[in-house]
C-alpha cells in the first residue's frame, strides 16, 4: 500500500473495459493501491464489442474466468463467408481442439463482472465519473503526469494508466499520440436479437454451450472496406458491420443503411427471423495495426489496449479485447516492478519491453501488413462473385455441355475482369500479410 501522503492512490486507471480492468487487478494484486475511475454509470455501460473473446489473456488473469465469468457460448464452428447479392460461398470450420479457445461475450455483461474482481483484489472502482484532464508537471521541460482531474476533484497518483479506448484523449492531451488517419480507423455497428435457444442452436448448427462466429465480406458492406459479423449468444445473436471510415465517407452511405440492409439480406435474415432487437449500437474500431501503436508511455503515464491502437483485424478474426487485457498486464508488471525498486524513470520503457516480448506486439508485428492488404477492394466484391461463378458451374446442372473445373474457372476468371496477375498478386500479398 502507498504510505507517502502525497497521493490519493498509487495508480489512477482511466477506463474500466478490458484493458483497465486487466491493469487494475494486476496492480491491486501486487499491493498498489488502485482507483479505477469509468464515465460508465456501471463498468462497461458504453462498452461495445462483436464480441468473441479469445480467452487465453482472461484465464491467465482471472481466476476461473471460464467456470465463473458470464460467458455467453463457447466458440467451436467458426465462418468466414464471401458474400453476394444473391449467393454466398463460406468455409465452415468447426473443430472439438477449439473447445475452450473463445467464448462470446456481451460487454455489459461482463465487464462489471470484471470490475468486481478488481474491486475483491482491492482496487475501488468509481463507475459514472468522466476524467476531464491530465495534470502534467512541467519542470524545465521535463513532462511528468502527476495525476487527474474528474468532476472538479484532483485525484494524485504515481501512475496514470491511461485505458479511456480508441478515442483515448488522455493519450493525445499528453502528446503521445495525433488524431488517427480516416483510413485507420472503421466504425462498427451491432445489433443484438434475442431468440430463443432452440432457435439458436437449429439455425447454427450447435448444441449445449457451443457456439458459432460467423466473419463475412462483400456484399455485407456494398463494397465498402470492412465486414459483417454473426456471432451467437446464449439468448441472442450479435450481428453487424465493421466499414473503414475513409471507405464508408466516401461510398455516401450512411453506416446504418449498410447495418440494415446486411441483416435484411435473403442470406442472413432467416438466422434473425422472429428475432427481437434487443440493443443497437455504434462504436469506432482501431484499424491501423502495428503503424497507429506509436509512443506509449511517458513519465507518470501508460497507455493500454484501443488506447494504445492495439487490435487486429486479419479478415478473419477481430481482436481487441485479449490484447487489451495483455496489455493492461504488461503495464502492471511494469509500474509494480518500477514501485517496488524505486525506478519510476524506467517504467514506461518497460512497459513497451515487456508488451513486445508477449503475444500482443509480436502479434501485431506479425500483422503488420494486414491493414494495407485490406484496403484491396476487391475483397469486397470481386473475389466473391468469382467464388460463386466457379461453384456455379459445377453444381448447376442446366442442359449446357459440362466442362471441366479448370475450363470453368479460367472462364470465371476471364469473365470477372480481375485478371491472373492481380489474382497471384493478391494472393501472394495476403500469403504474407496474414
Ligand atoms: C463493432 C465492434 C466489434 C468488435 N469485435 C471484437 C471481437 O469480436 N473480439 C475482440 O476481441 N474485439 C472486438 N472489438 C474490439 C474490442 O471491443 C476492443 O478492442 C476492446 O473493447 C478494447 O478494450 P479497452 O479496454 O482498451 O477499451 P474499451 O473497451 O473501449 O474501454 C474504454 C473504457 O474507458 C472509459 N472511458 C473513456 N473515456 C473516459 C473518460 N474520459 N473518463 C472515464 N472513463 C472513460 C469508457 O467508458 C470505457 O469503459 C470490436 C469492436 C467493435 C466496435
Amino acid at each position: 500500500m502507498d504510505t507517502t501522503p502525497d497521493v490519493d492512490a498509487d495508480v489512477v486507471v482511466v477506463g474500466a473495459g478490458c484493458a483497465g480492468t486487466a491493469a487494475a487487478l494486476k496492480l491491486a494484486q501486487a499491493g498498489l493501491s488502485v482507483i479505477v475511475i469509468d464515465r460508465g454509470d456501471t463498468p462497461g455501460a458504453k462498452n461495445l464489442s462483436g464480441g468473441v473473446l479469445y480467452t487465453h489473456a482472461a484465464t491467465d488473469l482471472f481466476d476461473g474466468f471460464l467456470a465463473h465469468a458470464p460467458v455467453e457460448r463457447v466458440i467451436t464452428r467458426n465462418v468466414v463467408q464471401f458474400l453476394n447479392a444473391g449467393s454466398g460461398v463460406a468455409i465452415d470450420y468447426r473443430d472439438q481442439a477449439l473447445e475452450g479457445n473463445a467464448v462470446s461475450v456481451l460487454r455489459a455483461r461482463l465487464d462489471p463482472w470484471l470490475a468486481a474482481q478488481c474491486e475483491s483484489a482491492g482496487a475501488m472502482v468509481m463507475p459514472g465519473v468522466r476524467v476531464d484532464r491530465l495534470v502534467i508537471e512541467d519542470a524545465g521541460g521535463q513532462r511528468r503526469v502527476l495525476g487527474v482531474e474528474a468532476g472538479g476533484d484532483t485525484l494524485r497518483c504515481h501512475h496514470v494508466v491511461a485505458a479511456d479506448g480508441v478515442n483515448s484523449f488522455l493519450s493525445r492531451a499528453a502528446g503521445l499520440r495525433s488524431a488517427p488517419r480516416p483510413n485507420q480507423l472503421a466504425v462498427g455497428i451491432k445489433s443484438t436479437v434475442a431468440l430463443d435457444a432452440a432457435a439458436i442452436e437449429a439455425r447454427f448448427g450447435v448444441s449445449g454451450h457451443e457456439g458459432a462466429a460467423f466473419a463475412v465480406v462483400g456484399d455485407c458492406t456494398e463494397g465498402i472496406g470492412g465486414g459483417g459479423f454473426l456471432y451467437t449468444n446464449r439468448e441472442s445473436v450479435s450481428i453487424g458491420v465493421v466499414l473503414r471510415l475513409d471507405d464508408l465517407a466516401a461510398s455516401g452511405k450512411t453506416s446504418s443503411d449498410v447495418h440494415d440492409r446486411f441483416l435484411a439480406h435473403p442470406l442472413v435474415a432467416p438466422y434473425l427471423k422472429g428475432g427481437e432487437l434487443l440493443e443497437y449500437g455504434c462504436h469506432l474500431v482501431a484499424e491501423g495495426g502495428l503503424a497507429m501503436v506509436g509512443e506509449i508511455a511517458m513519465d507518470g503515464l501508460v497507455v493500454v489496449g484501443d488506447a494504445a491502437g492495439l487490435t487486429l483485424n486479419t479478415g478473419l478474426t477481430v481482436r481487441g479485447m485479449d490484447l487489451a487485457m495483455a496489455s493492461g498486464a504488461a503495464a502492471a508488471e511494469a509500474i509494480a516492478a518500477g514501485q517496488a525498486n524505486g525506478e519510476a524513470a524506467g517504467i514506461g520503457a518497460d512497459y513497451r519491453r515487456r508488451l513486445f516480448a508477449s503475444f500482443v506486439g509480436k502479434d501485431m508485428e506479425t500483422y503488420a501488413k494486414a491493414p494495407a492488404f485490406l484496403e484491396r477492394r476487391r475483397l469486397y466484391g470481386a473475389y466473391g462473385d468469382l467464388a460463386a461463378s466457379v461453384l456455379r458451374g459445377a453444381f448447376l446442372h442446366d442442359r449446357r455441355p459440362r466442362r471441366h473445373l479448370a475450363s470453368v474457372a479460367w472462364g470465371a476468371l476471364r469473365g470477372s475482369g480481375i485478371g491472373l496477375s492481380k489474382v497471384a498478386g493478391d494472393g501472394l500479398a495476403g500469403v504474407r500479410a496474414l
